[in-house]
């Protein structure tokens, strides 16, 4: 009678287990690349990317203490996030962002990573001034691209680091948005690629100069499963950590 019951719960059990081992393991690979940089464990926080993943993982993370989540897709990420919306989480948007999925990721993000064109800062801006949430300010990072040449966009989104200013003004003054920092991707292209540290220390650069003008503007989301170490030495105080936790993906994602 019991037996399908049994089963579904030994394999809660048994994914529970492994995303807990997982988790300690990229744990314990953030505390000692804090150690090796001199940094407080504190300063770094741990986005777990469950992109793919069912709701049900996201469950497990949240019971095994995650409380900040990131989807990079509005179709997976919408439904999943209405399923756990009863979990004391944050939701971070860090995909390419389309303005006709704009209305419905802000119905549950409450930061978006990859800002990169004013046309997107308008449509985000009116989108939290008509939803619900109009009295919640979304958290902003431009993301930045550093395989653009000047003026160009990168070839996994992003803007060139010139273009930081202008747009870090447009969000500054925006109604509904909060300019949070900086996030960027380690190039696969260009002048940076298979150097992630090199890439991580211009963006500490450009994300230094951009608190000389936002000094509250203090994000820095830098640093994946394989390259979390060169992040912390460079600075990062966001880490978007995906397979490392949940496994290899398969197919999209
Ligand atoms: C998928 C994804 C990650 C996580 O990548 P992993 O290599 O699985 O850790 C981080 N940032 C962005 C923007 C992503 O799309």
């Amino acid at each position: 009678m019991s037996g399908w019951t049994d089963r579904v719960t030994d394999r809660t059990q048994e994914r529970r287990a492994e995303l807990a081992g997982n988790l300690a393991a990229v744990e314990e690979r953030i505390a000692a690349a804090c150690a090796a940089a001199g940094r407080a464990r504190d300063e770094v926080t741990l986005i777990v990317v469950t992109k793919t993943y069912p709701a049900s993982d996201v469950r497990i993370l949240s019971e095994l203490g995650v409380r900040e989540v990131a989807e990079n897709r509005d179709q997976d990420a919408a439904p999943k996030a209405e399923a756990c919306a009863d979990l004391p989480l944050t939701w971070h948007f860090v995909g390419q962002l389309q303005t006709n999925k704009v209305r419905s990721v802000v119905r549950y993000a409450d930061l978006v990573h990859s800002v990169d064109r004013l046309r997107l800062v308008d449509a985000l801006s009116s989108a939290v001034m008509k939803s619900e949430r109009a009295d919640r300010e979304l958290g902003c990072l431009l993301q930045v691209a550093l395989d653009a040449e000047s003026g160009a966009e990168g070839s996994r989104g992003g803007i060139a680091p010139d273009a930081v200013e202008g747009i870090a003004e447009a969000v500054a003054a925006a109604p509904g948005l909060r300019l949070d920092g900086l996030m960027t991707v380690a190039p696969l292209a260009g002048p940076y690629a298979g150097q992630p540290r090199a890439a991580f220390d211009r963006l500490a650069e450009i994300a230094s100069c951009l608190r000389a003008a936002h000094p509250a503007a203090n994000m820095v989301s830098a640093g994946m499963s394989a390259d979390l170490e060169e992040a912390i030495a460079a600075g990062a105080t966001h880490v978007r950590i995906g397979s490392a936790v949940l496994g290899v993906r398969t197919g999209l994602g």
